[in-house]
């Protein structure tokens, strides 16, 4: 269950700190360290900054039912998807044959995704159809909340409690160096799954004509990829909201022009970074994604699984992956 800000643990997480304050210093400049490098990525590819900006509706139809599509048919664009990705999980990871969840919609959220880990196995993933879900971020969405993402680490990391007595893995804590593990697995839980050729190859043939919609699949992957570039943007965006005291209306502004969001989209960021619950988490994202990345390295694929697996099975600190690296 969530804990509330008052119920938390004294803060523990050096390596948020670090972080924090490393983009804390660029927003001293002009722009913020790492939006000047996004912004210099997509100067470079032009075709890409044109695409995001100004129809990111182009680059897959939404497949949420308030979009048209009848709830028959995105329930079984979701379970092929589902059903995908943990087949591919199960070829490297061991799940137990009772575990599974089930997906819920809903609206009036600041967040797209929750997975509610109900024990013994099992979760309920929340998706929120308050923006348009786009069909070329099903499979991203689904492996974050998902296989392997959060459902699998939270039912292998319950025998930490149930077969070795770890207190502290009854229950999960937001805002906790576990959430910065967390989230650097869900985030990297579609590429550990999938190689790029692998996701065209998947959409192509299995999500784009189960939906019926058109999309162009390896476009949509380098997008994904230049957009990742700008994956700090709204971690800076509440450095500017509590830090600067920007304008809450000037930050709307910054997420899009920087960040690439629709207005509709910036809005929600706002809502998520305003949140006294949310504000502090939205580090986990970047943060954790890179502290992920770098501890998994750039080694054979075997070895980077072996380590994924370890994450998702392993009482680790983030302490602990900046040491190894
Ligand atoms: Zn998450």
């Amino acid at each position: 269950m969530v804990g509330r800000p008052n119920e938390m643990l004294p803060a523990r997480r050096p390596v948020v700190a670090v972080h924090v304050a490393v983009v804390s210093r660029g927003l001293l400049g002009d722009l913020p360290e790492p939006v000047v490098a996004a912004a210099q990525v997509l100067q470079q590819q032009p075709v890409v900054m044109v695409v995001l900006a100004v129809a990111p509706e182009g680059v897959g139809r939404a497949v949420a039912p308030l979009e048209g599509v009848i709830p028959e048919v995105v329930d079984a664009v979701f379970l092929a998807a589902i059903k995908e990705g943990r087949k591919r999980s199960a070829g490297h990871i061991r799940l137990p044959e009772n575990e599974s969840f089930t997906v819920e919609y809903v609206t009036g959220k600041s967040w797209s995704g929750y997975n509610w880990y109900l024990g013994n196995a099992r979760s309920r993933v929340d998706l929120n159809t308050d923006l348009p879900i786009y069909a070329y971020r099903l499979t991203d969405l689904l492996a974050h909340e998902g296989y392997p993402g959060h459902h699998t680490e939270h039912l292998l990391k319950e025998r930490l409690y149930t077969e070795q007595g770890f207190g502290e893995h009854a229950l999960q804590l937001i805002n906790t160096p576990e959430c910065l593990i967390s989230e650097g697995i869900s985030t990297t839980a579609e590429s550990m799954v999938f190689s790029p050729e692998e996701l065209a190859a998947f959409r192509r043939e299995h999500v784009y004509p189960a939906a019926g919609i058109t999309g162009d699949p390896e476009r949509e992957i380098a997008i994904n990829a230049a957009r990742a570039r700008l994956s700090s943007v709204p971690s800076n965006a509440a450095l500017l909201l509590h830090e600067a005291g920007a304008d809450p209306e000037d930050v709307v502004a910054y997420l899009q022009r920087y960040g690439l969001s629709t207005e509709a989209e910036a809005r929600q960021r706002l809502r998520f970074i305003s949140d006294p619950l949310w504000r502090a988490y939205i580090f986990t994202y970047d943060v954790g994604r890179e502290l992920v990345l770098n501890w998994l390295g750039a080694g054979p694929e075997a070895t980077r699984r072996q380590r994924y697996a370890r994450l998702l099975t392993e009482q680790m600190t983030p302490s602990q992956l900046v040491a190894s690296v």
